[in-house]
C-alpha cells in the first residue's frame, strides 16, 4: 500500500443509470471511458435505497422532477465508478454531453445512448469537490486503487 490519497482534480465520480436499455450497453460504455483515456480506479454494481438517492440529489429536492429522478434511480442497479485522468470533471462532462440528449454533441456518451433528459444514462460530477463527496458516497479509501494496483489511506484529500 501507498499512503497517498487521490488528489482533487485527478479524478471524477460517474454512473451508469438503471434500466435495461443502459445494461445492455454497459460494455460500450465503460469502452467510451477508457478510450477517452480514463484509467478505472474504483467500480461496482449497487441498487441505491431510496434514502441514498434523496441524499445523493439533495441539491435537486426543490425540483419538480426530483421524486421521479429518486424512483429511477432506485428502480434498478446502478454500476459506479471513480474515473481517473487529468481534468477529469471537466474532461468527463465532455465525454458525457449535455444533460439533454437532444443537445449533446456527436462523440458523446448522451447522445449515443440516451433517449430523454429524465433518462439520459449517465451521471459525471460537476465540481472537483463534488467528484470528492460522490466518490466517498459510494466507496472507500480501500476500494480506490492506484494505478500500480495499490489502494489509498484516505487522507489529505
Ligand atoms: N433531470 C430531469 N429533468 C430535468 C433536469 C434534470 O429528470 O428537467 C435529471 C437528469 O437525469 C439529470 C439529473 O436530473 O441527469 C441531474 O440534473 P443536472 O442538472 O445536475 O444534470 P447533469 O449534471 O446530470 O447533466
Amino acid at each position: 500500500m501507498n499512503n497517498y490519497a487521490p488528489k482533487k482534480g485527478t479524478f471524477t465520480f460517474t454512473m451508469i443509470k438503471p434500466g435495461e436499455e443502459n445494461q445492455e450497453n454497459i460494455g460500450e460504455i465503460l469502452t467510451m471511458i477508457t478510450e477517452a483515456g480514463f484509467r478505472i480506479q474504483s467500480m461496482k454494481m449497487i441498487r441505491l435505497r431510496t434514502k441514498q438517492a434523496e441524499i445523493f440529489y439533495r441539491h435537486l429536492a426543490d425540483k419538480p422532477f426530483f421524486n421521479d429522478v429518486v424512483k429511477y434511480m432506485t428502480s434498478g442497479p446502478v454500476v459506479a465508478a471513480v474515473l481517473e485522468k487529468d481534468n477529469a470533471v471537466v474532461d468527463y462532462r465532455k465525454l458525457i454531453g449535455a444533460t439533454n440528449p437532444e443537445e449533446a454533441e456527436e462523440g458523446t456518451i448522451r447522445k449515443r445512448f440516451a433517449k430523454s433528459t429524465d433518462r439520459n444514462v449517465v451521471h459525471g460530477s460537476d465540481s472537483d469537490d463534488n467528484a470528492a463527496e460522490e466518490a466517498s458516497f459510494f466507496f472507500s479509501m480501500g476500494e480506490r486503487f492506484n494505478s500500480k494496483g495499490f489502494c489509498f489511506f484516505g487522507w489529505g484529500q
